[in-house]
């Protein structure tokens, strides 16, 4: 997710590695300069971080040990602004929040994204259709509550987005909802009619915050377009969005920095998995190539069933792992989130993220195909794998539209499958995956930086 800014600050670090002259701090602090400015940071905040950090190298003793720490304690310092960090509810719920942005900004999507978010961390989350705007987005956010099984209050008949969002937040009080999420109108570009709209918004349903949809993909003007929103109606925080499309990266450095509102969420694609929360000192480590595990353990624990989880690696050791458990592992991957957003939170292997194409696994034909195996099979077949014989497989092939050939090719697979997690959850098998994952990490990982502790 940050491949372009972690390049910079090696590269940087490099220039200093075993000097400790005055030269090779220079030289350090130029290149540190010269590559957040090409990866986007606004120059105001380039500046302040690149003669805060050389400031504080010299105090602490020129070396690389010290121009490491001061770059980590002054890059936490610009990414963290007065105000909440993640998401933060209030005392007395439901929590409300209005979610703005311009249109096309991802507004609708972020909404949903956050909704399943909260979800996911077991809160009773409400939306509502309050973009009378855009006409498709009344659709859209239907569409993606159904998709994410999470309520949605709208009103078709109605013109006024204000009746509407206190109709929701009636409703969200009376059934003791933890969060209502206001989706609000957007515009192509700011005007005073949107802006006395969303005032009005507010005025009525006084919520506990304000979030403003940002998309990175227009650079400089998401910080300029969150400054407008923050004068004129106050907003709590930002949202990045389209992340994933930003090959610089920078305005996730300098955004909060520039607007003087906290950085809370960074969207990374366009399902409803990718959000990741923004909490600065766990980014300034994934910054500096040395991973998230803390980020990485929540994300896990939200959406990984620890019952299910135990019962499936039971089954593992005991080689009984069925086509019923596969598609559960299926699900709660998907989950997770992209590949590439896991990997590059785990430390040592963050550098590899790059490499990785961004797969979309459960959409792929492998699982496609595998999925309508498993459809076509009875319910005695996906709990008994060995049930399988030449009339069962020509029936599910004929089923599944699949060829038999193609049928045989994944039923030996997944056979091969278990009987090799099955040799790897067995002691010995264990032990050599802990040795390969200490050998890849190393001594910080390949090209990963060994910070000071
Ligand atoms: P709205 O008008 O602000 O409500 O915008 P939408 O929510 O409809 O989003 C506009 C487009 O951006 C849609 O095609 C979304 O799928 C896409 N989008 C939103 N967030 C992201 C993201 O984080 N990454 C990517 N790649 N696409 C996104």
């Amino acid at each position: 997710m940050f491949d372009s800014i972690t390049g910079s600050i090696k590269s940087a670090v490099n220039k200093i590695r075993h000097k400790d002259d005055a030269a090779s701090l220079k030289k350090a602090t130029t290149e540190l300069r010269k590559s957040l400015l090409k990866s986007d940071v606004h120059h105001k905040t380039t500046k302040e971080l690149v003669t805060a950090v050389e400031l504080e190298t010299k105090r602490q003793g020129i070396g690389q040990d010290s121009f490491l720490r001061a770059l980590q304690s002054e890059l936490t310092k610009i990414l963290t602004t007065e105000g909440n960090q993640g998401f933060v509810f209030s005392p007395t719920p439901p929590t409300t929040i209005l979610m703005t942005g311009l249109q096309g900004s991802g507004k609708t999507t972020t909404t949903g994204k956050l909704a399943n978010y909260l979800k996911l961390r077991k809160k009773k989350v409400l939306v509502a259709a309050c973009d009378l705007q855009r006409l498709a987005a009344v659709e859209q956010l239907k569409q993606i509550a159904a998709q994410i099984e999470v309520d949605i209050y709208f009103d078709d008949n109605e013109k006024d987005p204000i009746k509407i969002a206190l109709a929701a937040q009636e409703k969200a009080k009376k059934e003791h909802y933890d969060v209502l999420l206001i989706d609000t109108a957007g515009r192509l570009a700011i005007d005073e009619e949107l802006m006395q709209q969303l005032h009005d918004v507010k005025k009525a349903v006084v919520p506990d915050e304000i979030f403003y949809v940002a998309d990175s993909l227009t650079g400089h003007d998401a910080t300029k377009t969150a400054t407008t929103f923050k004068e004129k109606i106050g907003i709590d925080g930002v949202v990045l969005s389209k992340y994933d499309g930003d090959t610089k990266g920078g305005v996730a450095i300098s955004i909060s920095h520039q607007v003087g509102v906290p950085l809370r969420f960074i969207g990374t694609g366009e399902k409803m998995p990718d959000l990741e929360v923004f909490i600065p000192d766990r980014i300034v480590s994934r910054l500096m190539g040395a991973g998230d595990i803390e980020g990485l353990a929540e994300k896990t624990a939200a959406v990984i069933d620890e019952k299910k989880a135990k019962a499936v690696s039971k089954k593992i050791k005991k080689g009984e792992f069925n086509f019923n458990d596969f598609l559960d592992q299926l699900s709660m991957m998907s989950k997770l989130g992209s590949m590439k957003s896991i990997i590059g939170m785990i430390p040592g292997l963050s550098q590899m993220t790059g490499q990785l194409k961004d797969m979309d696994f459960e959409n792929s034909d492998e699982i496609k195909r595998i999925k309508a195996l498993i459809g076509s099979m009875t319910p005695k077949e996906r709990e008994n794998p060995s049930l399988m014989n030449p009339s069962r497989k020509r029936r599910i092939a004929k089923g599944s539209g699949l060829s038999e050939m193609q049928v045989n090719k994944i039923l030996k697979q997944f056979k091969n499958a278990s009987k090799m997690a099955k040799k790897l959850s067995s002691k010995g098998g264990m032990k050599g995956l802990q040795n390969m994952m200490q050998q890849m990490q190393g001594q910080g990982g390949p090209g990963g930086l060994n910070l000071p502790k």
